[in-house]
């Protein structure tokens, strides 16, 4: 039977949870836990622990649980590219970096114009290598997510920078706080939250979806998707059959793409983000607050190019 990790709300959601399935918990001791990133070939998940300035490591082959790097430039949300290199956001370094197979960080974005970005937070790689990412300023607002700092970029926008070129792109120059972001299993639609709320009195607390034109680079649309119900959207990732896998309030709730809120996974933490990993993909790793818990699903987080079969 379905057990009590999940809540049905749409029948659609009964075939994404499992019977007899329950979440685990993984580590705790965190402060803030984000950005978890699935690292296939080596079947082990890093994390963030933000106010700790540390990013975490567990190893799937035995559970153990070690410190991947400290300080950590305050990273918050990471991705991984189509290489397989660490691709992280930067509180206290301002910045997007990549870590080289070699284990050395290259800066990839850290000014436009001269200016230097806020504090990027979350961060997706599209399949043409173009690395996508959110400036909210919650790494400068206080010490205790980065490094207290005053705005140089006039707004928090999300970006598109193409490593090839150097190039820097406005997507969205008309967000409150941008936060998590993830493309459609086809990249033609990319969504966005916004956590504006944190700083705006009945500010927006939703997601947001573009259309991406062909060109690949130019968006059209920035309707509001979904409304969050709980406390805030945060860091979501999208499985094959294209639904929304969001960090929220209560646990992490799954929207279809037509909107709907069809089910939630309940935990007993405030959710800040999620990804996809293990050897098929199905299961759901979960930073939520202090801790990093994992539920296997009846869905698997969506691959560039979109090479697996639909589970509808
Ligand atoms: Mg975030």
């Amino acid at each position: 039977m379905i057990t009590d990790s999940f809540e049905i709300l749409d029948e659609r959601f009964r075939r994404l949870a499992l019977g007899n399935v329950h979440l685990e918990r993984l580590a705790t001791g965190c402060r803030w836990t984000e950005g978890p990133a699935y690292f296939a070939a080596g079947r082990y998940l890093v994390w963030s622990d933000i106010p700790n300035d540390r990013m975490m490591r567990w190893d799937e082959t035995n559970g153990s649980i070690s410190v991947f790097r400290s300080p950590a430039f305050h990273s918050n949300g990471h991705t991984v590219d189509r290489e397989g290199r660490l691709v992280s956001c930067e509180h206290g370094g301002r910045c997007v970096s990549r870590t080289e197979h070699d284990g050395t960080r290259t800066v990839l974005i850290s000014h436009t114009e001269g200016r230097r970005l806020n504090s990027p937070n979350d961060v997706v790689v599209r399949s043409d290598g173009s690395i996508w990412f959110t400036d909210p300023s919650y790494g400068i607002d206080s010490d205790y997510e980065g490094h207290a700092s005053p705005h140089e970029v006039d707004g928090c926008h999300v970006w598109r920078f193409d490593p090839a070129s150097g190039e820097l792109q406005a997507i969205a120059t008309d967000f409150v706080q941008p936060n998590g972001l993830a493309f459609s299993p086809d990249e033609r639609l990319l969504y966005v939250a916004d956590t504006g709320a944190t700083h705006r009195a009945g500010g927006p607390r939703h997601i947001r979806r573009f259309r991406i034109h062909d060109d690949g680079r130019s968006v059209s649309g920035g309707e509001v998707f979904a409304e969050c119900t709980v406390e805030l959207f945060d860091g979501f990732r999208i499985d094959t059959n294209g639904n929304l896998w969001i960090g929220a309030g209560d646990g992490v709730h799954c929207h279809a793409p037509d909107g709907v809120l069809i089910g939630k996974v309940r935990v007993p933490e405030a959710v800040a983000n999620v990804c996809f990993g293990g050897v098929k993909r199905n299961r759901l790793f979960i930073c939520a607050t202090t801790s990093l818990y994992a539920i296997y699903v009846n869905a698997a987080g969506a691959t560039w190019p979109p090479d697996r079969p639909s589970l509808a």
